[in-house]
């Protein structure tokens, strides 16, 4: 009986996936997942077994891969970002634990962590996420509306800095425009907000707006938004939620260049 290894590969590009995430990769006889996924794979492990799924079907995809680990040494179930954030990995354990396994063990079931898309789109603003934020999935899919809406208030009101998951599709488009209005009942116009398609992958797009100009043409499924928190702020085209420092947000000169700046204490 063999391992089961859920594996997160990043945002996309080679760069970003970890070294344990490619060593599992490398030593798995059998790759299984997306399509789209395995393509990122593809292009620096071309001569891996893969077995490519379409999208959808998460559960057949998740059951295929534990039913090979019962008989390969090493499967691989890749999964973009982490696989267990709105990924595989919770979904092969269920399924794991649901299922028969008459005359012979259970696979083991191994997750290897992955830069998530709310950290990479994060690198690319800037740092906004440098205090407490909350991740919500805006999709409907599994959710029912009615409890991201209570999610999404909460947190709002809470003045967490917000990393929104599957913004929309185009059969959903109006809720979008709902948690939008959700956002605007509790959150200044000039809240400083992120948008990032395709992080680290081709296509990236980054933007920083504000909540007043987010539109729901801005957003797409390949897109991550970030809404900054009360205290977040542009500085020189970057999105920065401060920590707590008390780093006066004006310029001003540094002590050398004149006195009355702020001193870095060292
Ligand atoms: N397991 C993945 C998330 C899957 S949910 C992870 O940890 O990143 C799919 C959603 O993730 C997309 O709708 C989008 O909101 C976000 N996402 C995934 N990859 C992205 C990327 N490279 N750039 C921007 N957003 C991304």
């Amino acid at each position: 009986v063999g391992t089961l290894s859920i594996v997160g590969v990043g945002p996309g590009a080679e760069a970003q996936i970890t070294a344990a995430a490619r060593a599992a990769l490398e030593s798995a006889d059998v790759i299984v997942g997306y399509s789209l996924y395995l393509d990122l794979v593809r292009a620096w492990l071309p001569d891996a077994n893969f077995r490519p799924s379409p999208i959808g079907d998460e559960a057949a995809r998740a059951r295929d891969a534990l039913l090979l680990a019962a008989e390969h040494e090493r499967v691989a179930l890749v999964g973009s970002g982490d696989a267990g954030v709105y990924g595989l990995a919770g979904l092969a354990y269920e399924l794991r634990a649901a299922m028969v396994w008459t005359g012979r063990p259970p696979p083991e079931i191994e997750v290897v962590p992955g830069i998530t898309a709310a950290l990479a789109a994060a690198a690319l603003l800037g740092a906004p996420l440098g205090h407490d934020f909350a991740v919500i999935s805006l999709s409907d899919l599994l959710t029912p509306w009615e409890v991201i809406v209570r999610r999404l208030r909460a947190a709002a009101g809470a003045d967490f800095v917000l990393a929104l998951y599957n913004p929309t599709s185009t059969r959903r488009g109006h809720r979008f425009q709902e948690a939008l209005a959700i956002l605007r009942a509790v959150r200044a116009p000039e809240t400083p907000v992120g948008v990032v398609a395709n992080a680290y992958r081709e296509g990236q797009r980054v933007t920083v707006t504000e909540l007043a100009s987010l539109e729901a043409g801005m957003v797409d499924m390949l897109t991550i938004v970030l809404v900054g928190n009360s205290q977040t702020r542009v500085l020189d085209g970057k999105m920065v939620t401060p920590r707590g420092y008390g780093i006066p947000l004006s310029p001003n000169p540094l002590p050398h260049e004149g006195g009355g700046g702020f001193e870095c204490a060292r």
